[in-house]
């Protein structure tokens, strides 16, 4: 329990352990992302991220570093030890997704969706029967995304 009196529901961290982070109710949409930006910003050919409400989730040791991989979403990281750590878009409504992989129980979350797949590698096969979505495949997800300034390098 936490100095005030939420029990977490999951709990995670970077690999050095100097950032520490808890949710305060049981994560939504697990999914994976294949698209372009989160492999970038992952290093790895897809993102893992689970999520819930910004009011029910908190760091709870040390401050992470942040990226703001475009003009409507941050990313934060262990800025000592590199770990991906943290997804959000900016809106204040957005919820909070952290990497599944620096969950302590990753094992608990169960895939729901899969995003980006336009950008899936070919040899990435795995959940085939996890739903899945292009990016900007909705009228909504493409109004939202219009404005997009990317402020990854792509080379
Ligand atoms: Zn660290
Ligand atoms: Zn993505």
């Amino acid at each position: 329990m936490t100095a005030d009196g939420r029990t977490p529901v999951a709990t995670g961290g970077c690999q050095c352990g100097a950032v520490r982070y808890a949710f305060y109710a049981p994560l939504e949409n697990a999914h994976v992302c294949h698209c372009r930006m989160c492999q970038r910003a992952t290093g790895g050919v897809f993102a893992a991220l689970a999520g819930g409400q910004p009011e029910n989730f908190a760091w709870t040791r040390g401050t992470p570093g942040y990226y703001a991989s475009s003009s409507l979403a941050k990313r934060a990281f262990c800025a000592t030890c590199g770990t991906p750590l943290s997804f959000k878009y900016d809106t204040p409504a957005a919820r909070m997704y952290t990497t599944i992989g620096s969950l302590d129980e990753p094992d608990r979350v169960e895939l729901v969706k899969q995003y980006g797949i336009e950008s899936r590698l070919s040899w990435v096969k795995f959940c085939e029967a996890v739903p899945e979505e292009r990016t900007a495949e909705s009228a909504q997800a493409q109004e939202f995304l219009a404005g997009m300034q990317i402020h990854q390098s792509r080379g």
